[in-house]
């Protein structure tokens, strides 16, 4: 079938099948332009493989220093006609790669929160990949089942205390207005903090330790988000920045348990970026469409795979370089914090209007990035051509 773009609100939904394998390509262009990654890792367990920074991860870990991976995710696959989600087609675009280059890819498409995924990865590293060097959790989720109560937490981006207003952005129409967001009540804050807190990392650091495959040296890491203040009532001091707040708690936690193990765990701070989980937070793709034209015009633009690319070569495997703030946490967002950027978006921010917005942001910018993230708008692709919707990720 002839497959084009169907915006709804923040989500498209369709995904293109040779868009999302170009936009892959791309991934791994710009990671094997870069060079291999030396002492980098070469069994990697990466939790939410398939789209944002899981997938870049998991791109670098295996074009950058020739790692096999097991990548596990949630995708939907093709139903009657109706093509399946981008991170379905991208995982098939990744293992095709992968075992192209003559790397061990395997995939694990489920829900991460159960006991289940973890024993199938679980068997699924000992069969393959005996221990993993490294573990990647980068799942962004609205909502979780817990394991052992059964209990279905549903995350909400809200503030905490006091209602907040302040201007979005309609990423559709590209129209600015003014939303107001009631403030969260405790069983929110807990539901949050259940689905994105450190929680789940803690249960599969555990039981890929309990199961004896963590190597010696092994490090794991989780993401997470800071930005700038105009968005602070809404993310860092919102739900959401509680439920990270928790995941550092797990991460210190986790690293008590990693250095048994001569290892370490530990958040990285990432920077905004035009992902699934990004497009659906009130406020922050106005933000990110002020920030891409700053950082544009300064050259130290980035996406997904840039950071994690970064993160890889000059941070995490670099010799001792890892660079933790006061906090522990490892700091890749700091060109976007870099404070004459961020004074720039403060000093732009109170101007921008539906009227002055193209003049203030790359809304194209933001726009491409967006329906590249469905695999829209990428080069040679020929969207007229009918294509196949239905592809297994076994046949990959
Ligand atoms: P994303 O939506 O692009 O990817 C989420 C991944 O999680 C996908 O692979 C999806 O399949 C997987 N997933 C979701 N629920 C799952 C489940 N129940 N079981 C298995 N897999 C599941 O998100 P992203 O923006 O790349 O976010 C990843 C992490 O990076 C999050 O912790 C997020 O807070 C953090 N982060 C994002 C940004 C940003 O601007 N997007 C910035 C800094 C940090």
């Amino acid at each position: 079938m002839i497959i084009k773009p169907k915006v709804r609100g923040f989500v498209c939904v369709t995904a293109h099948p040779e868009g999302c394998a170009a936009h892959v390509q791309e991934w791994i262009a710009h990671v094997r332009a870069q060079g291999p990654i030396a002492q980098g890792p070469k069994k990697v367990l990466v939790i939410g493989s398939s789209t944002g920074y899981g997938l870049a991860s998991r791109i670098a870990a295996a074009f950058g220093s020739g790692a096999a991976t097991l990548g596990v995710f949630f995708e939907r696959p093709s139903e009657e006609g109706r093509p399946a989600t981008p991170g379905w087609y991208n995982t098939i675009a990744f293992t095709n790669a992968a075992r192209a280059a003559g790397l061990h890819a395997a995939n694990l498409n489920g829900d991460a929160f159960s006991d289940d995924i973890k024993k199938q990865a679980l068997d699924l590293i000992r069969a393959d990949l005996g221990q993993v060097d490294l573990v990647v959790y980068s799942l962004a989720s609205p909502r979780r089942t817990h394991p052992t109560t059964g209990v279905v937490h549903k995350s909400v981006l809200k503030p905490l205390g006091a209602s907040y207003t302040n201007k979005t952005v309609d990423t559709d129409k590209g129209i600015v207005s003014t939303v107001t967001i009631e403030p969260a009540n405790e069983a929110e804050i807990a539901d949050t903090t259940a689905v994105m807190g450190g929680e789940d990392w803690e249960l599969w650091m555990n039981a890929l330790d309990g199961a004896g495959v963590l190597k010696e040296g092994c490090q794991t890491v989780a993401y997470s988000y800071i930005g700038p203040q105009v968005t602070w009532p809404i993310y860092k001091d919102g739900t959401i920045g509680k439920a990270k707040e928790d995941l550092e708690r797990a991460g210190r936690k986790i690293d008590d348990l990693m250095k048994l193990h001569r290892g370490r765990a530990f958040v990285s701070v990432n920077k905004a970026v035009v992902t699934q989980a990004s497009s659906a937070i009130p406020v922050v793709p106005l933000y990110v469409s002020l920030l891409f034209k700053i950082m544009k015009a300064k050259g130290t633009h980035e996406g997904c795979i840039e950071q994690i690319q970064r993160l890889f070569e000059k941070q995490m495997y670099n010799g001792n370089a890892l660079d933790f703030d006061e906090h522990g946490r490892v700091r890749i967002d700091d060109w976007e914090m870099a404070p004459d950027v961020q004074k720039a978006v403060f000093d732009a921010w109170p101007l921008v209007t539906t009227e002055t917005f193209d003049a203030h942001a790359d809304f194209a910018g933001y726009q491409s990035d967006f329906m590249k993230n469905f695999g829209f708008g990428l080069a040679g692709i020929d969207y007229e051509a009918p294509t196949e919707v239905e592809r297994p990720i076994e046949d990959a």
